[in-house]
Formats: C-alpha cells, structure tokens, sequence
C-alpha cells in the first residue's frame, strides 16, 4: 500500500490529530480476527473495529451481497418508493429481537438511530395529545452518538464542552459505577440496583408529564465499559412504566452479540419501549442502523387520512439496497455460525484472562460482562487519559489493537474470537501496562 504523502488534509474524528500524524498507525488490510499495518505487521484486533465487526473481518458472503447488490439495484429513493430487502431485513430484525417489537426505522449510523428515537419519543407522545412530554433523560458517563440531540442526553463532559448550544430541557440520572462499592466485579455487580431510584427525584423534580423519555446503554461502552448492576435496569424498567415515560435502550454496540445474546435486553429479559441499533447490524462493512419499537408506537403514528406522511424524519440512505443486502448477509452469518452463543461460551475465558490483570501496577479496577471488559488505571496526576493512550500505543506497537477511553482500556474481541487471541490480547495489554510509567 502506498501511504499517503500528506496526512495532513485530513481531519480524523475523535482522535489526536497531531500525535497521529506524527507517528502514524495505518491500517491497510483485514481478515477474520487480525489486521495488517502498512508496514506489514499483524495486529489483532481486540475492539472488534470499534465495537462493531462482530463476526470477524472479510467475511466472503458480505463482500458477495454487497457487490451482487450495487450491480443489481444500487440505489432507490427512500421516499414515497422502496424495494423488497428493506421489508425482508425489518422483518429479519424484527425475528432476532425480543418478542413484541412492531416496527423498524432504517438509519445509517449509531448517532441517526439515537437522533430517529428521541424524535420518534417526542413525536409520539405529541400524537398521543401529551405534548407536555418534551423533557429527554440521558445518563452520567453515558454516549450516544455524535448528533446533537445524542451530545446533549450524553453524560462524557469531553464531548459537550466544546458545543455550547444543546438542547433545553434535558436531565442526566448519574452513573452505576462506583468502584467502593462494585470494583474488580465480576460479571454484573451485585450492589446498585437503587441507584435507579434516582429516576423518581428527577420524577419529583420535574413532573413526569414533563418526561419524555430516558435513554441508556444497557451497557455504557463509550464512557468506560460500565456494567449495569444486577436489579438496576429492572429498575428503570418499572419506574418508567409507572410515569408513562417511554424507556429507550441504546444497543448500538450492546446489539448483534456483545452480551452473548442478540440484545441486551434479550439478556436481561427486559423490554425497553424503543432499541436503537447501528453497528453489528452490518458487521460493521456498510454504514447502517435501525430503530425498533414497539406496535403502540407506530399505531399511535398511523392515524389521519391516508395520503399524509405520519413521521415527517427520515434519511435518503434509510434502508439502502447496499446496506440491506450487507445486514441481511451479516444476520444469517450469526445464525448459521450461532455467533451469540458462542460469544456467552467466550465471555467465561475472557473474564478470567482479564482479571488475571488485577494486581498490575495502576490498575484500580477490572470490569466485564459479555465479550466486553476493561482495565482501569490509575491516573497520572494532573493529566487524565494520558497513561491510557501510552498504553493504547504501547499495544498497537506490539501488536494488539485495544480502545481506550481515557484511562481505561477496553478489550472487547468479535464474537468468532479464539482463546490464544484473548491470550495476545490480555497478555500485551498486561505487560504494556506493568512497563509503562
Ligand atoms: N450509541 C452508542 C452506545 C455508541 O457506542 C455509539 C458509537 O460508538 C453511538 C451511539 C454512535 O454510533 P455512530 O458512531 O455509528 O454514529
């Protein structure tokens, strides 16, 4: 591969630019649980791509509907026309989640799908002559997405601060985790449950026909790998049914077998009003994403006369042929592989390789659930996040691809992972820990 002369034009995304280009990490090729640098090195990949290529990388039978579809129909208008793998792919969804879900709205990212369900929460409660219910509840520590309406019910400060103009009225619940009570856990932590109960002073506060919604990450990725404590989601589940208020689970990484099933809630047997996806729905090869909710939501939609449009949102790529034709590839690789279960059989192996970590210098908490774990560590006085990014390029150096969000490293492999991969994982991320100051 020729590498770039200027890396310079362009503008990477939630990266530093200039220590990048500075000292590159450039990937050029990838095949099942490994990538190529540009240099030739192999490097496994303990992030699944960023938390998306679920079922390991290159896969043929994606490659072959992708490039089957752009020759055979590359494109349709999204409004007023439609073709036949969108209805196929809602349907095919709507299969692999929980039982009572109606309906799918088709995005192209993790964000529009947080951005489609918080309007779709609005819209209905309007619909319903609730239109009081405007008041949306994000979580402390919480991410989702990019957009701003995703910025503003996310909880990471880094990602507001910048942006001064989010939207009013808006509340956070804070986060589970609270290492005096639930460190080095493994598995979902015993203690937190009442932490849900925070919900009802905001019930208090506010008025909850003022509350909209509540959005969470079943599992909260993006800000540290928080388990969610057993009990507490629960929780959550049954005060927002008490209030009326429209619970909002946001699996775009949590989807497609991170937790060793197909949905978190499936896991957890809890039925959340809305699920937004994105991610593994495509193995992470195409840009696609959905909405899933259930059938009192869309029937509160399909009211007046039939030539009007019921939800005026929507994008030119919702439900691309492209996309569709990758999803559908990607859904049926899951089931033919049974990739879910095996991801609940490799979760065991992986929670043990990485607390094997507890006791290496810095590390103050160990955490995991599913194929997803992580390392905290301490850190440097007066300059958070910089020992997680040493070691973040300490690893590639060495030839694992882990994430880190600040000072914590997360290590969440695909769900075709083998035990020596979480091996090379788990040792380079030790060892690079213990040398790193
Ligand atoms: N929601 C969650 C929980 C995520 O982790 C992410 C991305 O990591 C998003 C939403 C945004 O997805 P995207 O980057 O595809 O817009």
């Amino acid at each position: 591969m020729q590498i770039p002369n200027d890396l310079d034009a362009y503008f990477m995304p939630f990266s530093a630019n200039r220590s990048f280009k500075s000292s590159p990490r450039l990937i050029s090729g990838a095949e099942g649980m490994f990538y190529t640098t540009s240099d030739g090195r192999r490097i496994v990949d303990g992030a699944s791509g960023l938390w998306c290529v679920n079922a390991g990388h290159g896969r043929v039978e994606i490659a072959d509907a992708v490039r089957d579809q752009v020759l055979g129909l590359d494109f349709t208008p999204s409004y007023q026309v439609a073709h036949p793998l969108a209805f196929e792919l809602a349907n095919r969804v709507l299969e692999i989640m929980p039982e009572g879900y109606g309906n799918v709205f088709f995005t192209n990212s993790g964000s529009e799908s947080v951005e489609t369900a918080l309007k779709i929460a609005l819209a209905y409660h309007q619909a319903k002559g609730d239109a009081r219910r405007r008041r949306l509840i994000g979580r402390v520590r919480g991410f989702h997405g990019a957009g701003f309406a995703g910025t503003s019910v996310g909880g990471i400060a880094a990602n507001k601060r910048q942006f001064a103009n989010l939207l009013p009225e808006v509340d956070h619940l804070n986060h589970t985790h609270w290492p005096d009570k639930n460190a080095f856990s493994k598995g979902q932590p015993a203690w937190g449950a009442e932490l849900a109960d925070e919900l009802e002073n905001l019930v208090l506060l506010h008025g909850a026909d003022t509350i909209a919604a509540l959005i969470v990450e079943p599992l909260a990725g993006a800000g540290g790998v928080l388990i969610p404590p057993v009990g507490y989601l629960e929780r959550l589940r049954e005060i927002c049914t008490k209030h009326g208020i429209l619970l909002i689970f946001d699996e775009v990484i949590t989807a497609f077998g991170r937790v060793g099933a197909a949905t978190a809630a499936e896991k957890l047997n809890i039925k959340p009003d809305i699920i937004a996806l994105a991610k593994g729905i495509t193995n992470g090869v195409i840009p696609m994403g959905a909405v899933v909710i259930i059938p009192d939501i869309y029937e509160a939609f399909m009211q007046g006369p039939e030539h009007m449009i019921e939800l005026f949102h929507g994008y030119t790529y919702s439900g691309h042929p492209v996309a569709c034709a990758a999803a559908l590839a990607t859904l049926r690789i899951y089931a033919e592989e049974d990739l879910f279960n095996r991801a609940n059989e490799m979760s065991a192996y992986l929670e043990e390789a990485v607390h094997s970590l507890n006791g290496t210098k810095n590390v103050i908490d160990i955490r995991n659930m599913g194929l997803a774990s992580a390392v905290e560590l301490e850190p440097r006085d007066g300059a958070p996040g910089a020992r997680g990014f040493d070691v973040f390029k300490a690893c590639f150096a060495e030839n694992a691809l882990l994430r880190c969000t600040g000072d914590i490293m997360a290590v969440a492999p695909a769900t075709i992972v083998e035990k020596a991969h979480i091996d090379q994982m788990i040792e380079t991320l030790g060892h690079m820990i213990a040398v790193t100051d």
